[in-house]
């Protein structure tokens, strides 16, 4: 259990983030914690009841792939005073997948945040987000899911690569990106299974300048641009301030 774990006084802190592939699973649990009406999670009295069937009045929830349109209409729901709780909770899932448009729409509210709101929103990578909403929220690292079970399917080659990147061997990790850009579905499942790792281990090594790039590359790969680009660019700015030694030798 998250609240138990994390927060002191089982005050949840908000504007927060939750990073991590499973976050949504971990919201119901954050807004009984805010919309019990004996304010302990119990389970049982209406507003626990409430929470669970999803349907408590002061729980708004989406999904990141939300519209404009219907953004701005639930954040105009957020406004009111709350119907039954003290506090209206605002939950989004996987709001990596937010437009800049709603991203942007979102910022506007925790610049000027009222004492009713707990804005909770979950990521894949936090790096999907807009620095300015990063910079406004605690982000809580959640736990890896099945990092040991996935750990067995990995490849000597993957393996290596990985390290590749961890200790910047420029040599090996360009041998094993030629080898696998060539298709682009298997190149962007590969590059994901290597960001999800790296932000499970904290980004060690190199992987913490070039994760933040890759994962915009990603946003790339999804509108069709070149793995290879995609790749060679991530890599080169990462490297930047050696790229440029070598080029004034
Ligand atoms: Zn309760």
């Amino acid at each position: 259990m998250l609240v138990d774990k994390y927060f002191k006084h089982h005050k949840v802190p908000s504007p927060l983030i939750l990073e991590g592939e499973d976050h949504a699973r971990h919201f119901e649990e954050l807004v009984l914690w805010n919309l019990c009406e004996t304010q302990a999670a119990c389970g049982a009295c209406p507003g626990c009841k409430k929470v669970k069937k999803n349907f408590h009045p002061d729980w708004i929830h989406m999904d990141g792939s939300v519209k404009m349109e219907e953004f701005r209409e639930k954040l105009s729901a957020l406004r009111q005073k709350p119907f039954e709780a003290k506090v209206r909770v605002f939950t989004m899932a996987h709001f990596e997948d937010a437009s800049t448009f709603v991203q942007n729409a979102l910022l506007k509210t925790l610049e000027e945040p009222l004492a009713h709101w707990i804005i909770l929103m979950g990521v894949r990578s936090r790096f999907r987000l807009l620095e300015t909403i990063r910079s406004r929220c605690l982000i809580l690292k959640l736990p890896p899911v099945s990092q040991e079970a996935e750990a067995e399917e990995w490849s000597d080659k993957e393996r290596k690569f990985y390290t590749a990147i961890q200790t910047q061997n420029h040599l090996d990790a360009y041998q094993f990106v030629e080898s696998e850009w060539k298709e682009r579905d298997h190149f962007y499942r590969l590059l994901l299974k290597f960001l999800k790792r790296a932000s499970e281990e904290g980004y060690p090594g190199h992987w913490l300048q070039l994760a933040p790039l890759l994962e915009r590359g990603l946003a790339e790969l999804e509108r069709n641009i070149n793995p290879k680009i995609v790749w060679d660019r991530a890599w080169a700015t990462s490297l930047d301030d050696k790229y440029e030694l070598e080029y004034r030798l």
